[in-house]
């Protein structure tokens, strides 16, 4: 049980230390930050990420 507790605490540290070096992530709601058109041709800004395609991680700090 202990090594399971260790091991999760581990990855965490882990995981967090990645989420500040690489704070950032693709939106998972759309393309690029683009809503694309049935056509392709035209587009709207994904309003979870603004637009930018990318999305704060879970543990990454403010900007
Ligand atoms: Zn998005």
């Amino acid at each position: 049980m202990t090594t399971v507790v260790l091991a999760l605490l581990a990855w965490l540290a882990l995981y967090y230390l990645a989420c500040q070096i690489w704070p950032y992530t693709a939106c998972g709601r759309c393309n690029g930050g683009k809503h694309t058109s049935p056509t392709g041709k035209a587009w709207r800004n994904c309003s979870r990420c603004g637009g930018t395609g990318k999305k704060r991680r879970l543990l990454a700090r403010k900007p």
